[in-house]
């Protein structure tokens, strides 16, 4: 799930638990969206770049690789002992902060979760045939054509299409040409039909 959309529901949450937590609820708020610093942090150690533009070309690739150490704070394992040491010292302020992380990676798990079953469905929709260059493909990938505002209509078939992995690759490397767009939108009204 991108950035943005763990800022606007963390902080819908925060709203909500604001009368309970009082001044406190920007603890959890902060952990929520901070989380996501492991990628940063990780990129620059293994790319040896401070660069924010380079970590987010590096994660904006067609299907950037998960790799676990790459998601260091949403370890179960990290957040186990966070939960530990929670417990035992009773600081409120550790717990706030794992609040704030178990919310973030619940969202992860749906959003992949939601990611998977559209993958499965647009691809036996398009009978796994890339609708780009046409060429069969057992493993298509999840391209997001439209990100919605609207969180409800956030996993809509519609703002999505399936592509080869070359294909995949293409339409973000090409993103900045509005031509390129164009036609793309075409042939998903076309796959829709
Ligand atoms: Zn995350
Ligand atoms: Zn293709
Ligand atoms: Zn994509």
């Amino acid at each position: 799930m991108r950035v943005q959309e763990h800022v606007k529901l963390s902080a819908m949450v925060a709203i909500v638990a604001l009368p309970w937590l009082k001044k406190d609820v920007w603890i959890p708020l902060a952990s929520s969206v901070l989380i996501d610093a492991d990628h940063y942090l990780w990129h620059a150690v293994t790319y040896r770049t401070l660069s924010l533009r380079a970590a987010v070309r590096y994660f904006g690739q067609a299907n950037p690789p998960q790799l676990p150490q790459a998601r260091l704070l949403h370890h179960p394992i990290v957040l186990g002992c966070l939960l530990v040491v929670a417990a035992h010292t009773r600081s409120r302020i550790l717990w706030l902060i794992l609040a704030g992380l178990l919310f973030h990676v619940s969202l992860d798990l749906v959003h992949v979760t939601q990611m998977n079953s559209l993958k499965r469905t647009l691809s036996e929709k398009a009978k796994y045939i890339c609708p780009e260059c046409g060429k069969h493909y057992e493993a298509l990938q999840l391209h997001t054509v439209h990100f919605a505002s609207n969180l409800f209509d956030r996993y809509n078939p519609r703002h999505f299409i399936v592509l080869c992995p070359v294909c995949h690759e293409k339409v973000h490397s090409k993103v900045s040409s509005p031509s390129f767009w164009e036609n793309l939108a075409k042939k998903v009204v076309l796959q829709k039909e």
